[in-house]
C-alpha cells in the first residue's frame, strides 16, 4: 500500500477492521451454529476406478448461515479449531454422518463413510473412546467409518497421535491420510503409523495431462501406497483424461466433480439408489 499514499493506509485500515468485524460476527456466530441447527452435511462419493462403481462417501460440512447463506468449511473450521468449538462440531459431524449411514443401510446401498478429523481435535484424550463409543451405539461396523487425518497431524504429537490411532485401528475403524504429499515431513511416519488409506492432494492431479513431472510425482506416490499395502484415491478429479491417466498409473479409487459433487442427504441417497 505504500505508493498510494495517506489514502491508500486509509484503506487498508478499512479493510483490515472489517475484516476483523466480520471475524468477531462470524466467531459469535459460530457458537450458536450448532443449538441452532444450522451446521448440514453434505456428501461426495468415491468411486473404484476399474469397476465405475461408488464405494465410499465422504461428508462434507457446510454452515448454513443466515445472513450469508451457505458457508464452506475453509471459512469457518479454522475458527473452530481456534476457539475450541471444532470437538463439539467433530462430534457432531460423526453423530449426522453415522445416521447417514443407517439411512443408507435401511435403504439397502450401504457404502461406508469418511469424516474429517481436525488435528485440534485431539487436545481431548479421550477422542478416540469416544468415537468407538459413537460408532457403537449407532451399530455401525467399525470398517464402514473411515477417518481422514492430514499429514501435520501425523507429525506433530507422534508420540499421542500413534496411540490415538492404534486404538482406532484395533477397534477396527479406517485411517486414511488426507492432502497427501502437501506436507513436508519425511515419508518415515507412513511406516509408522497404521493407516489403510492415501488420498494424493488435488494439487498433484490438475493439469495433470500436460505436465510430465505432475505425472511421475502421482505414478510415484501410487507406487508407494501400494508398496505399503494402502489402497490410494485421488482428488479432486474433474476430466475424463485425468481419469484416463489415472487408470493407466494404477491409481484405485477416484474423487471428484467429474464423479459428482458433494450433495445434501435426499440427494446423495436418491443417487445411490439410481446406480445400485
Ligand atoms: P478435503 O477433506 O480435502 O475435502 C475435499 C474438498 O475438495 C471439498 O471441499 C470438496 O468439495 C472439494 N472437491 C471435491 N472434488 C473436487 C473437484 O473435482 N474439484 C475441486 N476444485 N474441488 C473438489 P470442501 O467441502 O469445501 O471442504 C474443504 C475442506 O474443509 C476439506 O478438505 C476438509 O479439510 C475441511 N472439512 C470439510 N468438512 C469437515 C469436517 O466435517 N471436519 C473438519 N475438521 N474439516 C472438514
Ligand atoms: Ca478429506
Ligand atoms: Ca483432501
Ligand atoms: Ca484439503
Amino acid at each position: 500500500a505504500k505508493g498510494n499514499g495517506r489514502n491508500g493506509y486509509c484503506l487498508f485500515d478499512q479493510q483490515m477492521a472489517e475484516e476483523a468485524r466480520e471475524q468477531a460476527s462470524l466467531h459469535q456466530e459460530l457458537h450458536t451454529a450448532l443449538e441452532e441447527e444450522q451446521f448440514e452435511l453434505y456428501f461426495q462419493p468415491l468411486i473404484h476406478l476399474r469397476t465405475g462403481m461408488v464405494c465410499q462417501l465422504e461428508a462434507l460440512l457446510r454452515w448454513n448461515n443466515p445472513r450469508l447463506g451457505l458457508v464452506a468449511p475453509d471459512r469457518f473450521i479454522p475458527l473452530a479449531e481456534k476457539t475450541g468449538l471444532i470437538r463439539a462440531i467433530g462430534h457432531w459431524v460423526r453423530d449426522a454422518a453415522m445416521r447417514q449411514y443407517q439411512h443408507i443401510e435401511a435403504l439397502g446401498c450401504a457404502v461406508p463413510i469418511a469424516v474429517n478429523l481436525s488435528s485440534a481435535e485431539l487436545y481431548d484424550d479421550h477422542l478416540a473412546e469416544r468415537i468407538i463409543e459413537q460408532q457403537r451405539s449407532h451399530d455401525m461396523p467399525p470398517q464402514a467409518l473411515v477417518v481422514e487425518v492430514t499429514e501435520s497431524l501425523l507429525i506433530d504429537n507422534k508420540q499421542d497421535t500413534q496411540a490415538f490411532l492404534q486404538q482406532l485401528q484395533q477397534a477396527g475403524i479406517c485411517i486414511a491420510i488426507d492432502d497427501f504429499g502437501t506436507g513436508y515431513s519425511s515419508l518415515s511416519y507412513l511406516a509408522a503409523f497404521p493407516v489403510q488409506k492415501l488420498k494424493i492432494d488435488r494439487s498433484f492431479v490438475q493439469q495433470l495431462q500436460q505436465d510430465a513431472r505432475k505425472q511421475a510425482l502421482v505414478s510415484t506416490m501410487i507406487d508407494l501406497g501400494h508398496a505399503l499395502d494402502m489402497e490410494v484415491t485421488a482428488e479432486g478429479i474433474e476430466t475424463e483424461q485425468e481419469k484416463q491417466l489415472l487408470l493407466a498409473q494404477g491409481c484405485d479409487i477416484i474423487q471428484g466433480y467429474l464423479i459428482s459433487h458433494p450433495l445434501p442427504a435426499a440427494a446423495i441417497e436418491e443417487y445411490l439408489l439410481q446406480i445400485s
